[in-house]
């Protein structure tokens, strides 16, 4: 017993080295400095760091206190959040899979997810050297995890990972641009293939100058991820993960965008949604507990599809967006891949069983 305690320290311990170290790769990407050199140092005054004041999650709340040493200023809390989330991960992973290749080959993968996901939510762009790695490591996992003989699973799941992408990207283009359209005046920014090239606060029109430049919503960086997702999920399981990562990025917006159409006044549709939202859980709900009878549940989808209905029009005769905020897709993204591929077949049995409403 004693051993096995040991050993899962040791484990959170290595963890939470190499979240260190993702932190690490993620950063000086953004900053375009070496991994290797030069040392740790304060990314406000670049003092170096001192070895007692970089032990992972431990030095940020007793050493350092979230300050540094020498200039006071604060270190941001993604340091520690992404050294424990690492941590438990490796955890969990050789827990389950104990030390095998398998789990080897899945650590690489959640560590290269925790690095584009750094870059992504800091910056709205994912580096070319991440993306493949990402993508080489999961073609090879899925080659490895199903055998060589089965290569072709692992083409069309590529492929498909990136037709389903592009299409979402470039169609959800045409579904938004009528009221988005910016004009092109400023001739000066040179994309380059970034994602997105805002450095600033105007997130809102540079992420529109990206969308109507490139016609499409998401950048590049997210086919690269929806390819490598592909590889190892397959062309069976690529659309439920692309779905599942919308919902999500839903789940995760709604409220902000409910916020900024309260803030702008904008009640009637502010309200419509939070009623739709809540009348669709109190439907799944009744369905499941209560079983309705045809006529009452055939009632519900015809008010549920009106307030759509209103919902979507008003959306599409919106003009001003101003104080949403959206988020990159490439986290949802990741974490979807990760649950599908542990959890696929259960929620293909809970969409079977709960929510076919009526088809049943
Ligand atoms: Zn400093």
């Amino acid at each position: 017993m004693y051993d096995i305690f040991l050993i899962c320290f040791f484990i959170l311990v290595v963890g939470a080295c190499i979240g260190s170290f993702l932190n690490v790769v993620a950063l000086r990407a953004i900053s375009k400095e070496s991994v290797i050199f030069p040392n740790s140092k304060c990314p406000s005054c670049n003092t170096p760091i001192k070895w007692y004041d970089n032990i992972p999650i431990f030095s940020y709340f007793f050493t350092v206190k979230g300050k540094c040493r020498s200039c006071g200023c604060k270190i941001s809390i993604q340091y520690p959040i992404v050294e424990a989330l690492t941590s438990v991960l490796f955890l969990v992973v050789c827990i389950s899979f104990g030390f095998t290749i398998k789990s080897l080959l899945i650590l690489i993968l959640l560590s290269m997810a925790i690095v584009l996901s750094v870059t992504d939510i800091k910056e709205q762009y994912t580096y070319t050297v991440h993306l493949w790695i990402f993508v080489i490591t999961s073609i090879i996992s899925s080659l490895y995890f199903h055998g060589i003989k089965n290569y072709m699973f692992v083409i069309l799941g590529v492929l498909s990972g990136i037709i389903v992408m592009e299409l979402l990207a470039r169609g959800s283009f045409y579904l938004i641009k009528k009221k988005h359209i910016i004009s092109e005046n400023n001739d000066n920014e040179n994309c380059n293939d970034k994602k997105n090239e805002e450095k600033n606060d105007e997130d809102e029109e540079d992420i529109n100058t990206y969308i109507q430049k490139k016609k499409r919503v998401f950048g590049i960086g997210d086919t690269y991820i929806a390819a490598g997702m592909g590889a190892l999920l397959g062309w069976k399981y690529i659309i439920l993960a692309v779905m599942f990562a919308v919902i999500l990025q839903a789940v995760c917006i709604i409220p902000s965008f409910l916020l900024s159409l309260y803030k702008g006044k904008d009640y009637k549709l502010c309200f419509s949604l939070i009623g739709f939202i809540i009348l669709s859980i109190i439907y799944w709900v009744l369905f499941n507990i209560i079983s309705l009878s045809t006529p009452v549940s055939i009632t519900f989808v015809i008010i549920l599809a009106i307030i759509a209905f209103y919902i979507l029009t008003a959306l599409q005769n919106k003009t001003n967006m101003a104080g949403f905020k959206t988020i990159p897709f490439g986290p949802p993204l990741l974490v979807s891949m990760f649950i599908i591929y542990f959890w696929g077949e259960t929620i293909i049995n809970f969409i079977r069983n709960h929510i076919w409403l009526i088809a049943g």
